[in-house]
Parts: C-alpha cells; sequence; structure tokens
C-alpha cells in the first residue's frame, strides 16, 4: 500500500463512514479521526473480523465519542476461530460485545465464496448464528457479501433478520439493487464504485432508492479515485459520496443528509 491519501475538500454537510477498519490503517486513530472531520465525516462504523479485532472495535468506541463499533467473527475467519477458541465459546464473546450500548452492529458476517478460507458449510453455520446475536441484541446486520449474493439473499429469507439489514461493499449489479430494496436492505456503497471499470456498480445506485444508500471505506482497502494505490482511511468516503451524488443526479449536501438520517435509522442516534 502507499502512502496515506491527501485529505478531500470537505463535503458541504456532515456524512459519515459506514465501515472501517480503524485497527488496520498506518496513522494513529485520532490522527484518523480529525483528517475525517476535516473532510466532513463525523463518525466512523469501525468493524470487527475476528475475536481481537471485535474486542479492539468495542474499546475504540467507547473511548472516541464519534466512533461506533460493529463485532462478529468474519466468513474467511470462521474455520480459524471454529479450531480456537471454538464456535460457542467465540460466538457467546461475540453476543457479549454485540450487547454493549457502542456496539451497533453484528458484522462483517455473511459469505465469501471468492476465498476459500472456510468450507462454505461452515460459512452459513456461522452467518446464520450472527444473525441471530443481531436479531436478539437488536442491533444492525452487517454483511460480508462476496460471490456469494443468493445464498445470502437465502439464508436472510429463512432466518428472519434484525429490521436493519446493510449490504456492506455492495457488489451486486442493478438487478441485485432492486431486490436488496424490494427487502428494505441498506446498500452501502465503498470506493470501487469510483473505478472506471465498475459501471454495475453505478448502475446499482442510480436504480437504489436514496434512503436505502450508505457510503463506507473498507479502509485500508478500496481506496477511491483520485488516490488509488494509497493508503485508504475514513476522510476518503468524501470522494465517494460526490461520486454516489453524481450518478443519482442529487446535491452533494441533499445526499449527505440523506445518508446520515439513515445511518441513525440503521445503527440508532449518534452520540454527539
Ligand atoms: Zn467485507
Ligand atoms: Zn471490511
Amino acid at each position: 500500500m502507499g502512502p496515506v491519501a491527501p485529505v478531500p475538500e470537505p463535503l458541504p454537510a456532515p456524512a459519515f463512514d459506514a465501515h472501517t477498519h480503524l485497527d488496520m490503517l498506518s496513522e494513529p486513530v485520532t490522527r484518523v479521526l480529525a483528517q475525517a472531520r476535516a473532510a466532513g465525516i463525523a463518525h466512523v462504523i469501525t468493524v470487527g473480523t475476528d475475536l481481537d479485532s471485535s474486542r479492539w472495535t468495542a474499546a475504540c468506541a467507547a473511548e472516541h465519542a464519534s466512533v461506533y463499533a460493529a463485532v462478529a467473527i468474519h466468513p474467511n475467519e470462521t474455520a480459524h476461530a471454529q479450531a480456537s477458541p471454538g464456535r460457542d465459546a467465540a460466538l457467546a464473546q461475540i453476543a457479549e460485545l454485540a450487547a454493549l450500548p457502542q456496539v451497533r452492529a453484528v458484522g462483517e458476517t455473511g459469505l465469501d465464496y471468492y476465498r476459500d478460507n472456510a468450507p462454505p458449510a461452515v460459512q452459513q453455520d456461522w452467518f446464520r448464528a450472527h444473525i441471530e446475536i443481531a436479531r436478539s441484541a437488536g442491533k444492525a446486520l452487517m454483511i460480508h457479501d462476496r460471490d456469494a449474493h443468493e445464498d445470502v439473499l437465502a439464508i436472510l429469507l429463512e432466518q428472519s433478520p434484525p429490521p436493519s439489514v446493510v449490504f456492506h461493499c455492495f457488489s451486486g449489479d442493478a438487478e441485485l439493487a432492486k431486490r436488496c430494496a424490494e427487502a428494505g436492505y441498506v446498500m452501502s456503497f465503498a470506493g470501487n464504485l469510483t473505478f472506471p471499470s465498475a459501471a454495475n456498480l453505478r448502475e446499482a445506485a442510480a436504480v437504489a432508492p436514496a434512503e436505502l444508500i450508505l457510503v463506507e471505506t473498507d479502509a485500508p482497502f478500496l481506496t477511491p479515485v483520485p488516490n488509488r494505490g494509497r493508503e485508504n482511511a475514513p476522510a476518503q468516503v468524501a470522494h465517494t459520496l460526490r461520486a454516489v451524488a453524481e450518478v443519482k443526479g442529487m446535491d452533494v449536501a441533499e445526499l449527505c443528509a440523506t445518508v446520515m438520517a439513515t445511518g441513525e435509522r440503521v445503527f440508532g442516534p449518534w452520540r454527539d
């Protein structure tokens, strides 16, 4: 990864980064948050992928008022967690963290058929268990779906998820966006929407109802244009938000207000 991307021109109104990994960035959290604020990014959801990082995100959100946490065992980490500390022990700890007030989502969980770190049956079992945790804790469900759209949708249908379901780093086309919209699922678009090759993602954003759209960085990955090749950070979500506004023919300030309202509906009230 290259040097950290320069801070974008500030947005005309506050917005937030719906999915990031503050624990994976090379810069300290306080500096990352100050740069985000300078770009108009008032809040970030930092996301756990295993037990250690889930504990870390919960602690980070307890320490910083503008940070909220999501906790889960990532589908690519499920086989590892199954070996140690074991399925039930790991899930009990995720459930305990999910009950904390600064933890606003269970995720990232879901299915990843692109990598084969864990067999599909194992991923599906853990995904179902995470859905149950989200529902009983009354938190949003934050989904990682890579090359697994049909199985993710089928399991959501069977498993009665909580009211707020977010597809992080939405990777479908306009057709999948319509199906998600019918189900009331929120689509969170990442920096790859700005890539020249990503016409399918721009078409998906174009048909998605504005009130079901969020934007995220998934930092340190997927740095948006014009900073590809540099390290991503929450401030960069300003570029993605501007790109989504352009695709939807919306005023940038209006989209900022819309994603902030959707964020509170999905993740609960902001603390500051
Ligand atoms: Zn993911
Ligand atoms: Zn992620």
